[in-house]
């Protein structure tokens, strides 16, 4: 089959012929259809330190993803050849105190797909049945190939209640746009982004921000009493990794707010305990999707009116994936897509 493949350490993938993966008895075997390139994917393709560390080539990369089931072992029940289907791409170890009590996110072993393990940007990709997503029925096929991201808005977004409060955003990548709209369709009452990228601001708008400002030029506060808030911010989502984003956030907060940290830093983060101890600010760290809460969610969140197409900007063949590659890495742009069905 033809897969996306890491080939040895250094920059760059390179697409290329790689044996079809075998499945053992509790397995599944999916025909993908469409892909999104995750910040994860442009951290492979370009070898950073992180990736020097983490990723022993040769690897099939990419964990977001849709396809067909069109194989599965004998122990299988509940599956079945073309069910259309995503992966949780964090495969848990099953023994862990958290996975015996069925915080399967909390695993002390998780290994992810894509990266521990042959991803998703291949023609087929394999994966336990503990690790498959059974699409409802109606569900965009679009919107399905992007549930791994759109699980870790939802998980981050609804981490604390959002109905009626005043939520601050900083940064609309992704998953930040897509986390914007979330807690617009779960009742927040001012949803302000904060983003330095104009394209993405623009797109912040759209899923429903109250405000998208640029960091760099409006200070948050002035942004609190335009829009009349009295306190601070009770809830924020930090989705841009970015230190000076991290400490604006705890700077703007309600006595009592509440951060939930879903971007990674690529360094260590000095910040203000004084102010997180004196107004009793939570901050809470997110990783992955609860299995399988959030996609349960997800599911009722569309069925519900939720609409996350529009933080999906581009399209591409697999052939095509450097340009594919160039565009998510960009800034302009939100998600990007790749098509693999005429593989
Ligand atoms: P992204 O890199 O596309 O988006 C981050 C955005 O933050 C960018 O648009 C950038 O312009 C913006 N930004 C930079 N400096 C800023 C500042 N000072 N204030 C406000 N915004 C600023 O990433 P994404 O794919 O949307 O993912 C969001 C974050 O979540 C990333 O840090 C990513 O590594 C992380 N992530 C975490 C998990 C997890 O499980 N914890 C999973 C996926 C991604
Ligand atoms: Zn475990």
């Amino acid at each position: 089959m033809l897969a996306l493949v890491k080939v040895d350490a250094g920059p760059g993938l390179r697409l290329q012929e790689v044996p079809s993966p075998t499945i053992g008895i509790n397995d599944v075997l999916i025909r993908v259809r469409k892909t999104g390139i995750c910040g994860t994917d442009l951290h492979i393709e370009s070898w950073d330190p992180w990736a020097a560390r983490t990723i022993v080539p040769p690897r099939v990369v990419g964990h977001e993803f849709v396809g067909e089931i069109v194989e599965v072992g004998a122990n299988v029940t509940g599956f079945g050849p073309g069910d259309l289907v995503s992966g949780e791409g964090h495969v848990v170890c099953g023994q862990c105190r958290h996975c015996l009590a069925g915080q399967r996110h909390l695993c002390v072993d998780t290994v992810g797909l894509g990266v521990e393990r042959d991803g998703a940007f291949a023609e087929l990709v394999a994966l336990p049945m503990t690790n498959i997503w059974h699409h409802a029925p109606g569900i965009d096929e679009e919107v399905a190939a992007v549930f791994d991201p759109f699980g870790n808005a939802v998980h981050t977004a609804l981490a604390f209640p959002v109905l009626g409060e005043d939520v601050l955003v900083s940064g609309a990548g992704p998953i930040g746009l897509m986390a914007t709209a979330v807690v617009r369709h779960a009742g927040a009452r001012h949803v302000v982004v904060s983003e330095p990228n104009e394209f993405r601001r623009d797109l912040a708008t759209k899923m429903g921000a109250s405000r998208a400002v640029d960091p760099r030029s409006t200070d948050l506060h002035a942004v609190q009493r335009d829009l009349g808030m009295v306190e601070g911010f009770d809830i924020a989502l930090e989705m841009s990794g970015n230190a000076i984003a991290l400490r604006s956030a705890i700077d703007n907060m309600a006595h009592g707010g509440r951060i939930a940290i879903l971007g990674i830093p690529t360094d260590e983060i000095s910040l203000d305990v004084n102010t997180i101890v004196f107004n009793q600010l939570t901050l809470r760290g997110i990783y992955g999707r609860e299995m399988y809460e959030t996609w349960y969610k997800m599911t009722v969140l569309v069925q519900s009116g939720l609409d996350i197409r529009p933080a999906i900007t581009h399209r591409f063949g697999f052939r095509d994936f450097e340009a594919a590659f160039a565009a998510a890495r960009s800034g302009d742009s939100g998600k990007v897509l790749m098509d693999w069905t005429d593989a």
